[in-house]
């Protein structure tokens, strides 16, 4: 199936979701080049199956995918592939979704927005509601590892109009959070979390 639309934002600090056809491709763009996209892939007809971190790794034995790689849900079946990626080759599987407590650590004392929120709001947009906040695939975040294993939070790699593309191997919901974070350099050493876009082909 192909169907071309236009590029749908997904705005700063918040959440959009959509439902997408097996067989379609979803573009990821990273429009203003530094800005982290928290993404989530739920099984349509039974959103209790969702894309799995710990289930990708175990299959793709890496901590980063590549082209030609498939992401497995919690059951283990592939639900989304990299087609295409030039944003630089540098995402992230490890981290949680942030969440009002990753901000109460991090000395935020009131609320700050998080992709743990935007995920149920982004949900609740088209009528859904997540059943637990799986860990996301965080699109263009860098967090590097050294040889003993430490780990850091860096700028993104990408620049502007970088995208990865994804094919649905399923009907999905696709969610994604274009993430507040601006504590850490996550989203570029300016700390200004962007919008992003998506767009299915
Ligand atoms: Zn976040």
């Amino acid at each position: 199936m192909s169907m071309s639309g236009s590029p749908i934002a997904i705005p700063a600090r918040r959440g959009k979701a959509a439902l997408v056809t097996k067989g379609q491709s979803i573009r990821v763009i990273n429009t203003h080049g530094e800005q982290v996209v928290d993404t989530w892939a739920f099984r349509r007809d039974d959103m209790t199956e969702f894309m799995s971190m710990e289930h990708s790794r175990a299959r793709i034995q890496r901590l980063i995918p590549s082209v030609g790689d498939s992401m497995l849900s919690n059951h283990r079946r592939p639900i989304l592939t990299f087609v295409e990626d030039t944003s630089g080759g540098i995402h992230d599987t490890l981290m949680a979704a942030c969440d009002v407590y990753r901000y109460r650590c991090l000395g935020c004392p009131g609320y700050h927005d998080n992709c743990t929120d935007n995920l149920a709001q982004g949900l609740g947009a088209i009528g859904l509601a997540p059943p637990e906040t799986p860990s996301p695939l965080n699109l263009f975040m860098n967090i590097p590892w050294t040889s003993e294993g430490v780990l850091s939070f860096e700028p993104p790699v990408s620049t502007p109009g970088s995208y990865v593309l994804l094919r649905a191997e399923m009907d999905l919901v696709i969610a994604f959070s274009a993430c507040p974070q601006d504590i850490l350099p996550i989203n570029g050493v300016g700390r200004t979390p962007t919008e992003a876009h998506f767009l299915l082909e």
